[in-house]
Order: C-alpha cells, then structure tokens, then sequence
C-alpha cells in the first residue's frame, strides 16, 4: 500500500547553486549528497516534516533530467514520490488500473531505495514515482 509522499523530486542545473537556497533562504539542511549512477543524477536531500526535497542534477547529458531541462531551462518539478510497503503489488495495482508502467520491475534508486515510475500520460502529467526503503 501506499503510505504518504516519500519525495518531491526537483530538477535543477546544479546542486551547488540549489543547495544555498534552501539552506539559507528556506533553513532547512542538507542531509546529503549522492550520485545514483543508474539514473545519470547527482541528488542532494532535504527533510521537510518527514517529506523530503530531493534535488536532481544530470551526470550526463542522455540523462532523463538533462531533457527535462532542455525544456524547463529554470529547473522545476520534475516528480512526486509515493512511499510503498510493497512496491510489486502497488505496482501490479496500477497496471491492472490501466496505468501505463514506466518501469515493470523495481530499480535501485538513491539510499538503495526500491524504485520505479509511472507513465505521465497515465497520471494526468505528473511523472510518478513508487518507492520502498531498501532491507
Ligand atoms: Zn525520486
């Protein structure tokens, strides 16, 4: 089952532009900053009241998030993470739904955290993301 939102996943151009903002405007701190290969990020999070921000930089330029600046050049929402207790079974939920599975079989995200997406088209436009805390 779904439990409440895990993330808001935020694309940016560069954390170490990003991060002052939300240290010293905001006041919240960074908890960390982590490259996930397997995605082509560079992430940086951010405990909001047990949601966190987490803050997307591409490692690449064929990275999902290096395109999805090429069409928002200031940065922007980029997805809405949903926390999961059974990630395999919410996911067989969606499909059996009618939503359109981005990824059939959980990947590893940051924090080794199980992840996959769901179809924007699916989601009336927002790019969604099922996640379970990694064992
Ligand atoms: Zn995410």
């Amino acid at each position: 089952m779904l439990q409440k939102i895990d993330h808001i996943g935020i694309a940016v151009k560069s954390i170490d532009a990003a991060v002052p903002y939300y240290e010293n405007a905001l006041g919240f701190k960074c908890e960390g900053v982590e490259e996930v290969a397997e995605q082509k990020v560079k992430t940086a999070f951010f405990n909001v009241g047990g949601v966190h921000i987490e803050l997307l930089e591409p490692t690449s330029s064929d990275s999902p998030i290096a395109k999805f600046l090429e069409k928002n050049p200031h940065g922007g929402i980029h997805h809405v993470a949903f926390n999961s207790n059974a990630i395999t079974d919410d996911l067989a939920k969606a499909e059996s739904a009618g939503v359109v599975l981005l990824n059939k079989e959980p990947k590893i995200g940051a924090h080794a955290k199980k992840i996959a997406f769901l179809h924007p088209k699916s989601t009336f436009g927002v790019l969604t993301e099922i996640c379970q805390d990694g064992e």
